[in-house]
């Protein structure tokens, strides 16, 4: 009995009444969070209580992982389910075999990142909008994400990788060279700080990366493109948004959420927090096939979102990048899925349903 009321409780949660959790969210900051991440595959399963299940993929963990390194921040750990091979969030970011079996059409720059290069660091596909690689470094490494392969090396000339990835080296773009490119061309009137994840710089840098995009008198907004306000949630402290308050540019945040378990006491605080201090927060979220392909994981992500101020932008369709194959979920599947969102939800609950095409003008709708 006890087993099974367990499996309806986050790893959190049991901890925290056993009293042998270090704080999720409240007892370390967040670049200690960083540093005690769960970096390998098995001691994440293990401390889900998951190792030795006998599922055939711990022997494929080494090789998934050699790709692209586990990381997984104990703050994001403790809302999964222990002894639950199918958690959502685990889902995301556990390491399988199968990810390193080649799929046709699954393939290294799906969304045309190389060719969207406009200096070192800097992307731009779509008019008005220049984007910022501010960092190779994550707060989670998504096993389903489309810079899983990006490659970091061109764009930044320090390498002092935090997390141990290969593909996530810890430099940072040459704010010289991008002030000078932005500077260049007035159409573009905003700048999206992406990554990686921008919020994995350290206030100092972030104050920098700002006051150079500040200095671009024809950019008049910013936008945070940030999972960190969810993985780890304490990221979001007072002086991140005192900095975002004094900034002559109207700033916008958009955090990543699939699912509606993601959200914890800590990620509320941090959501209102920034919604609190005037800044719109928005969210993205990715399609994934058994994370939140239904309609009540999404209508349940949705609605928890709203309840905290925060709008539903975008759902994407999977990129198709090699590795992710198993996350797919059809567009029809999909459009299925939105249509009984609308049915359920109110009109601003309900976000746009984009695939991401190499050479398109915009993010397209389904
Ligand atoms: C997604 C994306 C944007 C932002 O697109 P919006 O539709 O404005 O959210 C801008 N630049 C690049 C390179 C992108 O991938
Ligand atoms: S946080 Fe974002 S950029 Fe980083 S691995 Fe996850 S999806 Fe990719």
């Amino acid at each position: 009995m006890v087993v099974v009321r367990d499996r309806e409780r986050t790893l959190g949660e049991i901890l925290a009444t056993r009293g042998d959790f270090v704080g999720a969210g409240t007892a370390v900051d967040w670049q200690e969070a960083m540093r005690r991440a769960i970096r390998r595959g098995d001691q994440l399963l293990r401390r889900l209580g998951l190792a030795g299940s006998g599922d055939g993929e711990v022997g494929g963990l080494t090789a998934a992982e050699r790709d692209f390194p586990t990381f997984v921040p104990l703050e994001f750990l403790g809302r999964m389910r222990p002894g639950d091979p199918d958690d959502p969030l685990l889902l995301q970011v556990v390491p399988r075999a199968i990810e390193t079996e080649p799929q046709p059409g699954f393939v290294g720059d799906p969304v045309g990142d190389t060719a969207a290069r406009i200096s070192p660091g800097l992307l731009q596909k779509y008019e008005g909008r220049a984007l910022v690689i501010a960092t190779g470094v994550c707060g989670v490494h998504c096993r389903y994400c489309f810079r899983r392969q990006y490659d970091y090396h061109d764009t930044f000339s320090e390498s002092t990788s935090a997390n141990g990835s290969h593909s996530s080296p810890g430099g940072t773009i040459d704010e010289a060279a991008m002030v000078r490119r932005l500077r260049q061309d007035r159409s573009i009137d905003e700048v999206i700080l992406s990554g990686g994840d921008p919020l994995t710089l350290g206030d100092p840098r972030l104050d920098r990366l700002l006051a150079a995009i500040e200095s671009v008198p024809h950019v008049r907004r910013l936008r945070v493109h940030s999972r960190m306000p969810i993985v780890i949630p304490q990221r979001v402290t007072e002086s991140l948004i005192q900095r975002l308050q004094v900034s002559r540019l109207a700033t916008w945040m958009v955090v990543h959420c699939n699912h509606a378990q993601e959200i914890d006491a800590a990620v509320t605080t941090a959501l209102a927090r920034m919604v609190d201090a005037g800044i719109p927060v928005l969210n993205q979220a990715v399609l994934l096939a058994g994370v939140n392909d239904s309609a009540a994981a999404l209508e349940s992500l949705c609605r928890e979102l709203v309840d905290r101020r925060v709008q539903p932008y975008y759902l994407h369709q999977l990129d198709r990048i090699s590795g992710a194959a198993h996350f797919e979920v059809p567009v029809s599947r999909g459009l299925e899925l939105i249509e009984q969102l609308r049915g359920r939800l109110p009109g601003y609950a309900v976000p746009v349903y984009v695939s991401e095409v190499a050479g398109a003008a915009s993010k397209l709708p389904n």
